[in-house]
């Protein structure tokens, strides 16, 4: 069990009891991919997989951090971003976020456990993140509302971890409800609960690691992101986010840049998809966001161009022997892939694509079903 993972780790470490233990889920993007940072919608839900932090008071201005992933302890006191570096950073960086942002953080002594694969693109750094400031949260009594709290943690991953991620992980982990999927307004950070209940349904949906290594992550997200950015200036609009589908063709027209142009289709068309995959849930229609989803892969395979060979062998031979659709969830290079199958076809489409795979000669995929778990809380 996780949570005795973390308990475990605690009382090795401090040789006492934490006051409590918090969790923070993984997430899985259904879809809407790199529209976050566009100030466009995003739908996730939360993974069953989550991050434990055990946690126990220290003294004001000490913090202790060690996990089950790391040999050592990290101790560090306040600090400006880049002073603590490593997997301890997104620690330091949510204790900076929190007091950068005004509140007293209460010294604290941390042990991490976790369960949702790290690299994977299921948001392990936001699951810490949210996880240690949902404890610090409660521990000092801070006045941070939870609509507000996931900006604060992504603060800590983009100022000072430097990854330049957009609201969605954090928000995900933080703001998503058990059997409901996360409609997010990235710009309003309104957010509406989406009844999400699939084995009501008789479906899964089937989450295939690719373990394709990851590489170029940091540099090719920026790229995105900054082409994005380049192409709403050169719009005239504030983001990618206010091009309509309708208007898309105009806006396609008035750009020279024929990577420029992909990267914007790819963006207003899966905003549309957002939408008209949110209306689907709302009517009932659960199988029939299938074609959304595979069609958000085709966009995010062409036209913004972040999937490799494992992911789209994946989705291929899951949409081959059955797969209602199928697409890479998560900011690409590798990741995950997630399809929405029948509940009992999840064995099927797993040899499937581990057969596909050992025939490609690609490392051997990890499968598992998911339903939507609950956001981070005291347990
Ligand atoms: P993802 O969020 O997709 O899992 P990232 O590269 O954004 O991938 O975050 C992974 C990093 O987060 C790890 O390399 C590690 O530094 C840190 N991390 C996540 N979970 C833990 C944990 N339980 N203990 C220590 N470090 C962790
Ligand atoms: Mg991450």
């Amino acid at each position: 069990m996780i949570t005795d993972d973390a308990l475990a780790v605690f009382r090795k470490e401090f040789g006492t009891e934490p006051t409590g233990l918090w969790a923070a889920p993984g997430r899985v993007n259904l879809i809407g991919e790199h529209t976050d940072y566009n100030e466009g919608f995003v739908l996730p839900f939360a993974l069953p997989q989550r991050t434990i932090a055990a946690v126990g008071p220290a003294p004001a201005g000490e913090w202790t951090v060690c996990s089950t992933f790391a040999d050592e302890a990290v101790s560090f006191g306040l600090t400006e971003p880049g002073e603590v570096t490593g997997w301890a950073a997104y620690v330091a960086g949510v204790v900076w976020a929190l007091h950068d942002a005004g509140y007293q953080v209460p010294g604290a002594r941390i042990a991490l456990a976790s369960e949702v694969p790290l690299g994977s693109g299921l948001s392990s750094s936001a699951a810490l993140e949210s996880s240690v400031l949902t404890a610090l949260v409660d521990l000092g009594g801070l006045d941070l509302p939870l609509e507000k709290r996931p900006a604060v943690a992504q603060r800590a991953e983009n100022v000072y971890v430097g990854a330049p991620t957009g609201i969605l992980d954090q928000s995900a982990s933080i703001r998503c409800q058990e059997g409901r999927a996360l409609f997010l307004d990235c710009r309003s950070y309104e957010v509406e609960q989406i009844p999400f209940d699939l084995a009501a349904e008789g479906l899964a949906i089937l989450v295939i690691n690719s373990n394709a290594p990851h590489q170029h992550v940091d540099g090719e997200y920026g790229a995105r992101r900054k082409s994005c950015e380049d192409a709403a200036r050169l719009l005239g609009v504030p983001a990618l986010r206010d091009i309509t589908g309708a208007e898309l063709d105009d806006a396609l027209s008035r750009l020279d840049d024929e990577v420029m142009r992909r990267r914007v289709r790819h963006i207003v068309t899966e905003d549309d998809r957002v939408l008209a995959t949110v209306k689907l849930l709302h009517a009932g229609q659960v199988r029939e966001i299938g074609p959304l989803l595979t069609a958000s892969h085709v966009s995010m395979r062409d036209d913004f161009e972040i999937t490799v060979a494992q992911v789209d062998l994946a989705v291929e031979t899951a949409l081959e022997v059955g797969a209602y659709g199928a697409r890479m969830t998560g900011g690409g290079f590798g990741g995950c892939v997630l399809a929405l199958i029948d509940a009992d076809k999840a064995d099927v489409v797993t040899t499937a694509v581990e057969e596909a795979y050992a025939k490609a000669g690609f490392t051997p995929p990890t499968a598992w079903t998911v339903t939507a778990g609950p956001g981070a809380g005291k347990l």
